[in-house]
C-alpha cells in the first residue's frame, strides 16, 4: 500500500509575501526511526513501507499534494527585536485536516537551507530531534497542549555542530505554527493589509467566534495563560521563550533546551545559551505576558483608531497574571487533591513548596506520593512535611475522593533529563531500546507501571544534567 497524506492548504494560498516556497533538499540514505501511528491515524494519514516513508519523511520525495513552503517570521530573542528570522531550517509540507475535523500543519524540521537561514546549515542532528520527538508527545500524554511528533528520519549524512553528528530530520505537527513573531513582522514594516489578513486567517483558524484584532488577544491571553499553568504543574522549563517560540493556538512550541525539573526550585534553569536565566522555571508566566504585549503591539497597528485600542489592549494584557494565577491555583489545587477552593489554599500549595526548595524535593515523585506513596520520605526534616501534612489532612476532609484526583494530576513518569540524555548517548551508537521503552512508558504516565520504576527514579550525583543543548 502507498502512502497518502490527504492534503488540503491553507497557508500557501496566502500572499507570496507570507513565505518562501521550495523543495527539501535530498539526503543521503533516509532511514525511519520513529512513526507514529496513533497521531497519522488522527491525521488520517494512510502509511505505506518503511521505505516510502523514510524517502517522504526524510525529505527526498515531495509527497502528492504537498507545497512545501518555509514561513516567514520575526521575533524577540532573550528580549531583543530580530527583524528576520523565519523557518531556517523547516519547511511546512501542507495541512491536513484529522478525522476531529481539525487543520493541523506537517512539517519537516531539519530538511536544509532555506531562505530564511541565514549562517545556518538548515540541518538537526539526532540527538535534539530525538529529544523533541520524546518530549513532545510526553507532553500530550500528559495533557499538555502541544506540538506532536509524526516521524523521525536519519539522514546518513554528518551534521556538523562542535564535532560530527549524526543528521535526522523530525516531523513536526501543529495546529498552526502561527506566532507572534509572524504577526510582529508585519506590524513592523506596516505591512498592514498583510497584518489585516494574517488576523482574519489566524481568527478562522484557531478562534472563529471571536471578533477582530482585540477579540484574537484575548483568545491567545486565555490559551497562553492555561498553557503556561500546566507547564509550571508539570515541572516543564521551555527553555526558549523568544516570541517567535510563543504560539498563537496556545500549543507548546520549539522543543530545543527545554527540561523537566527534578529537584524543585523557582530558579531552575538548563538552557546552556541563557545566562542570565530570563527563561527560569519561576519566569515563566512573567514572560508569557510580556510576549503577550509584543502581540498586543502588533495588533494594534491595524486599528482605525490605535488610541482607543491602545486602552482596550492594554486592559486585556493587565488581566493576564491574575488569570495565570487562577489557573496556577486550579491545577496544584487538584495536585493537592482539592476540588473546592477555600481561603488558605494559596498559602497551604505554597508552604509546600517553599519547604520543597529548602529540602530540595524532587519535585514529580513529591507529588505524586502525596496520593500514593511516602511523601515523608522526599523531606530531610521530616517534622517539618508532618506538620505541614497535618495542616493539609484538615484541609482534605470534604473532599469526595482526593487520591483518585491526585493520580490523574500528578505523574508518575516525566522525561527526566538524565534518561533523555542516556537515550542520545545511545541512539547516536545505533541502540535504541531507550527511546523506544520511554515513549512506551511515557503514553501512560499517571500508572505506576512497577516494572518500570527505574524511569521513576532521579538522577544520581553523577547522572545531574546541569546544561541542555541544542
Ligand atoms: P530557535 O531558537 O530554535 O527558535 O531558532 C531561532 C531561529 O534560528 C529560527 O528562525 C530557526 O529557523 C533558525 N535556526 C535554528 N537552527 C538553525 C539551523 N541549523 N540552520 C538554519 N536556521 C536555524
Ligand atoms: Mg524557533
Ligand atoms: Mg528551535
Amino acid at each position: 500500500m502507498s502512502m497518502h497524506i490527504p492534503f488540503d492548504n491553507s497557508y500557501a494560498r496566502l500572499a507570496p509575501s507570507f513565505y518562501s516556497k521550495q523543495v527539501p533538499d535530498r539526503v543521503m540514505s533516509p532511514s525511519l526511526l520513529a512513526f507514529n501511528t496513533d497521531l497519522a491515524q488522527l491525521l488520517d494519514i494512510s502509511p505505506g513501507d518503511t521505505d516510502e516513508m523514510a524517502q517522504a519523511f526524510g525529505g527526498n520525495v515531495v509527497p502528492d499534494g504537498a507545497e512545501p513552503l518555509a514561513q516567514l517570521y520575526a521575533g524577540h530573542q532573550f528580549g531583543n527585536y530580530n527583524p528576520q528570522l523565519g523557518d531556517g531550517r523547516a519547511l511546512l509540507l501542507g495541512e491536513t485536516i484529522g478525522r476531529d475535523g481539525v487543520r493541523r500543519d506537517i512539517q519537516l524540521k531539519g530538511s536544509g537551507r532555506t531562505a530564511y537561514s541565514r549562517a545556518g546549515d538548515g540541518r538537526a542532528w539526532l540527538g535534539p530531534v530525538l529529544r523533541e520527538y520524546v518530549v513532545s508527545e510526553a507532553m500530550h500524554a500528559l495533557g499538555v497542549p502541544t506540538t506532536r511528533a509524526l516521524a523521525a528520519v536519519s539522514t546518513g549524512e554528518t551534521v556538523w555542530r562542535e564535532t560530527g553528528l549524526p543528521g535526522a530530520v523530525l516531523t513536526r505537527v501543529a495546529s498552526s505554527h502561527l506566532r507572534v513573531g509572524t504577526f510582529q513582522i508585519f506590524a513592523r514594516r506596516g505591512a498592514i493589509t498583510n497584518l489585516k489578513a494574517l488576523t482574519d486567517y489566524a481568527i478562522q483558524r484557531h478562534y472563529p467566534k471571536v471578533d477582530g484584532p482585540m477579540g484574537l488577544l484575548r483568545a491567545v491571553r486565555d490559551a497562553q495563560a492555561a498553557l503556561i499553568a500546566k507547564w509550571m504543574a508539570v515541572g516543564f522549563i521551555h527553555g526558549v521563550m523568544n516570541t517567535d517560540n510563543s504560539s498563537i493556538s496556545g500549543e507548546t512550541i520549539d522543543y530545543g533546551p527545554c527540561a523537566f525539573m527534578d529537584v524543585y526550585h523557582p530558579q531552575t534553569l538548563f538552557s546552556s545559551i541563557d545566562r542570565q536565566g530570563r527563561y527560569a522555571y519561576g519566569n515563566q508566566p512573567d514572560i508569557a505576558v510580556w510576549n503577550l504585549a509584543q502581540l498586543a503591539t502588533a495588533l494594534i497597528q491595524q486599528l482605525d483608531d490605535p488610541q482607543t485600542g491602545v486602552e482596550e489592549a492594554t486592559e486585556i494584557v493587565h488581566a493576564m497574571p491574575d488569570m495565570m494565577q487562577e489557573y496556577w491555583l486550579q491545577n496544584f489545587r487538584a495536585k493537592l487533591g482539592m476540588t473546592t477552593a477555600r481561603d488558605g489554599d494559596l498559602n497551604l500549595i505554597s508552604d509546600l513548596l517553599a519547604l520543597m526548595a529548602q529540602e530540595q524535593s524532587d519535585f514529580t515523585n513529591t507529588f505524586r506520593s502525596l496520593g500514593a506513596g511516602e511523601p515523608r520520605d522526599q523531606f530531610i526534616d521530616r517534622s517539618k512535611f508532618d506538620a505541614w501534612e497535618a495542616n493539609w489532612k484538615v484541609r482534605l476532609q470534604d473532599e469526595p475522593d482526593p487520591q483518585s484526583l491526585m493520580r490523574r494530576t500528578n505523574p508518575a513518569f516525566i522525561p527526566r533529563n538524565h534518561r533523555i540524555e542516556q537515550m542520545i548517548t545511545e541512539a547516536v551508537d545505533g541502540d535504541f531500546t531507550l527511546f523506544n521503552r520511554l515513549n512506551q512508558v511515557l503514553s501512560r504516565p499517571y500508572e505506576d507501571q512497577p516494572d518500570q520504576a527505574d524511569l521513576r527514579h532521579p538522577p544520581k550525583p553523577d547522572e545531574v544534567v546541569k546544561a541542555t543543548f541544542c
